[in-house]
Order: structure tokens, then C-alpha cells, then sequence
């Protein structure tokens, strides 16, 4: 694991928290930062605005913790907006563009602590935007995992109930269910007519 809240003499680096909806990203990022935050250390919260579900000032998990951000239209800003900082937490990165990844490698080169939570596939199983990238560029990567809603077993995948549509179509547990691959493969077999 990464070493946390550790001061870094020369460089930064990234964590990613990855998996499927409803697997607690959002809960174990609220829980690192806030540990930064008991440290004393300055963190700087950001999630794109193309998420704005709960609230257009905080991050929000479905467990109901929260934690103030700012909203940020794309990954550039984030370069004006961290100068006097030790963490940066984001939230939501499968909805930045790719510029996400350099950015955070910046800031990582610069000292800064990354810490990106974010879904790594879409509901039809995809590798979701510029996730991949960041998981192959952090140095830390977390998988966490929903319960499946038929199952009771791990899920890391979120399916989505009704067929089509577009790659970002925000939505909770009124449109996504967190389902494990036996479900997510019976599930679009029978959608699919299969
Ligand atoms: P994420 O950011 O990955 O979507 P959150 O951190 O917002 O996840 O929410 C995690 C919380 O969601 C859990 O603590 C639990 O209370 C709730 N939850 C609802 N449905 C599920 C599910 N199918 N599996 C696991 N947790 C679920
Ligand atoms: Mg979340």
C-alpha cells in the first residue's frame, strides 16, 4: 500500500480508487483526504462538472459522507488551481479527458499527493476515458468492489438497466445496478437477444 500521509522529500505520486458503481470510490477517497486533512496537510478537492448528481459544492457518496470540492469544467484548471497545496483528491476522472493524466503527473512531479477515484468501465464493461491511462501511470492502484444486487458475490461491473444510450448518462440505482461478471454476462445475453 502507498505510504500515507507520508511528507515526500522530492517528488509526489498518484493513487488511483477504481471500480464499479456503488463499490465505495468515493467513501475510501473522502477517507484518505480526510486523514490528510487530520495531518494537517492543505488538500484541494476537485470533480468535473459534468457530475453535479448530489451537490454542485461537495463530493458526495452514496453512504452519505461528503466532503467539500470545487467543480472544475476540464483537467487544465487544475493546474492554476493547486499552488500552495499537498494533496489533491478528484473525484469522477472517467469524465475528464485524457489531459487528466498529464495533469496529474505534473502535479505528482511537482510533490503534490494525487489521489483519483474513478469508475474504470462503463456499463458495457469498457475501460472508461482516461482511467486506464491514470492506472498505468499512478503508482498506487486500489480495486474496490461493489456487492452484486442478484448475487450477494463481489460485482465490478455496472450495468445498466435499460439498453442504449450514451457512455455518460449519469444516473444512480434508479438507472445502474453493480453486478459480478456471471450476472453482467446473463443479463446482456438476454438483452442482446442472445
Ligand atoms: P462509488 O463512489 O464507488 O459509487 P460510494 O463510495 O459512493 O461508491 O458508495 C458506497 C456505498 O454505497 C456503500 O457503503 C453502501 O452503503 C452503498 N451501496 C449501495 N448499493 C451497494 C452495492 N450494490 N454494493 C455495495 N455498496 C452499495
Ligand atoms: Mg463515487
Amino acid at each position: 500500500m502507498f505510504l500515507e500521509n507520508t511528507p515526500s522529500p522530492d517528488a509526489g505520486w498518484i493513487e488511483v480508487i477504481c471500480g464499479s458503481m456503488f463499490s465505495g470510490k468515493t467513501e475510501e477517497l473522502i477517507r484518505r483526504l480526510n486523514r490528510a486533512r487530520i495531518a494537517n496537510q492543505r488538500v484541494e478537492i476537485f470533480k468535473p462538472s459534468v457530475d453535479v448528481r448530489y451537490s454542485e459544492e461537495h463530493i458526495v457518496s452514496h453512504n452519505q459522507t461528503s466532503i467539500p470540492c470545487t467543480v472544475v469544467e476540464a483537467a487544465e484548471q487544475l493546474r492554476l488551481l493547486t499552488a500552495e497545496v499537498d494533496v489533491v483528491g478528484i473525484d469522477e476522472a472517467q469524465f475528464f479527458d485524457d489531459e487528466i493524466v498529464a495533469v496529474c503527473n505534473e502535479l505528482a512531479n511537482r510533490g503534490i499527493r494525487v489521489v483519483v477515484a474513478g469508475l474504470d468501465m462503463d456499463s458495457e464493461g469498457r475501460p472508461f476515458g482516461p482511467m486506464p491511462n491514470l492506472m498505468a501511470t499512478a503508482e498506487y492502484v486500489t480495486k474496490v468492489h461493489a456487492v452484486c444486487v442478484k448475487t450477494g458475490r463481489l460485482a465490478h461491473y455496472s450495468h445498466r438497466k435499460e439498453l442504449g444510450g450514451p457512455q455518460v448518462f449519469l444516473g444512480e440505482s434508479d438507472r445502474y445496478e453493480a453486478v459480478s461478471r456471471g450476472v453482467f454476462n446473463a443479463l446482456r445475453a438476454n438483452e442482446l437477444g442472445g
